[in-house]
């Protein structure tokens, strides 16, 4: 079965190239296809089953990997949604990540206190690593709403607040 790609690879980093190019020198891996994520993940990471179950369940959106400095986002997760508004997310997703490898290359004390936390875990949101990267997406999503409209050629009602 061919995979309808929501958003394309070109659409993903023309929307990156609108950043700071502190945000550009990691690798942005997005999977449309499920199975060629897992076996990277085992591949490339590890073999965590209970990980691995987050993105059978599509309960996971994205991560950073500091040791591999890459950004992976599982786009076949994000399905049934309404595509509109499944790119936007997509976008925030990938802001949100790039801001951990910044934080990582740029802010490594703050990168250090992150705790072991699981997206579902009480106080993940409270995380002062992820209210960073959830602050920086949300800004960087309204400053250049317009242009990352007439890239995704998507118009949903934009204001993002994290
Ligand atoms: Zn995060």
């Amino acid at each position: 079965m061919k995979i309808i790609p929501y958003i394309t690879n070109e659409e993903i980093e023309e929307c990156r190239k609108l950043l700071h190019e502190d945000y550009q020198d990691c690798k942005v891996r997005i999977y449309h296809n499920r199975i060629k994520f897992l076996i990277d993940y085992i591949i490339k990471i590890a073999f965590e089953p209970s990980e691995l179950m987050n993105y059978f369940k599509c309960a996971s959106t994205g991560f950073y990997h500091p040791s591999l400095n890459e950004v992976w986002i599982p786009i076949f997760s994000y399905r049934n949604k309404n595509p509109r508004y499944v790119k936007l997310e997509v976008i925030l997703t990938l802001y949100h990540e790039l801001r951990h490898h910044y934080q990582w290359n740029k802010k490594p004390k703050l990168a250090q206190k992150r705790g072991v936390l699981n997206v579902k875990d009480k106080g993940y949101s409270a995380d002062p690593t992820e209210r960073d990267a959830n602050r920086f997406a949300s800004r960087m999503i309204n400053k250049y709403k317009d242009e990352i409209s007439n890239i995704l050629n998507v118009y949903p009602e934009w204001y993002v607040d994290l």
